[in-house]
């Protein structure tokens, strides 16, 4: 972050301070482990060093704070991008208006970019917003993560158990064929 903030706009940054472990990625990150989901922290060779990667289940977990990733967020040349009417966490600073829309639009910008980058690498992305994490959601919104993993579980097994059987399948006929050549050969 090269920006160079005014006292005010530290303090609005100080207010919404962004950490590696925020509290709604710890709430997140506690309950898989209750579940015996076991994941890698910030991996640094997938884009935009994702919060939460579950390898098994080839699933990456963005959680994101209300404020800087601009749940809700719309402005004249940025239509809104996350629907979502019930989000009170995110609000424009009242005071520089225009370098905070600036600032939250390329933040939107980037992690859009992520997410076209992730899914494109064939990984599922999982978005948890903040707000969907207050004591009232919470439950819902996390069995709704794990309700979503254990599909993710069923149907790569069911493509593992699919490839298997072709292979499988492929096998049998290169012994037939084998089998076949060497009658010819007697
Ligand atoms: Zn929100």
């Amino acid at each position: 972050m090269t920006d160079i903030f005014t006292p005010e706009q530290r303090h609005v940054v100080m207010s919404h301070i962004r950490s590696k472990d925020t509290r709604p990625e710890m709430l997140v990150r506690r309950f898989l482990h209750r579940h015996g989901v076991r994941y890698s922290l910030h991996v640094k060779y997938l884009p935009g060093r994702p919060d939460i990667v579950l390898r098994k289940y080839h699933t990456v977990i963005l959680v994101n704070g209300c404020f800087w990733h601009g749940h809700g967020f719309s402005s004249k040349d940025f239509p809104l991008q996350h629907e979502n009417p019930h989000c009170n966490l995110f609000r424009l600073p009242r005071s520089h208006t225009d370098f905070w829309e600036k600032k939250i639009e390329r933040n939107i910008s980037r992690d859009e970019k992520q997410h076209k980058e992730l899914t494109a690498m064939g990984w599922n992305v999982f978005t948890i917003w903040e707000c969907q994490l207050r004591p009232a959601e919470r439950e819902n919104t996390l069995m709704g993560l794990l309700r979503t993993l254990n599909l993710i579980l069923m149907k790569n097994l069911g493509v593992r158990m699919g490839y298997n059987a072709e292979e499988e399948e492929e096998g049998m006929m290169r012994a037939a064929e084998n089998s076949f050549s060497e009658e010819n050969e007697e």
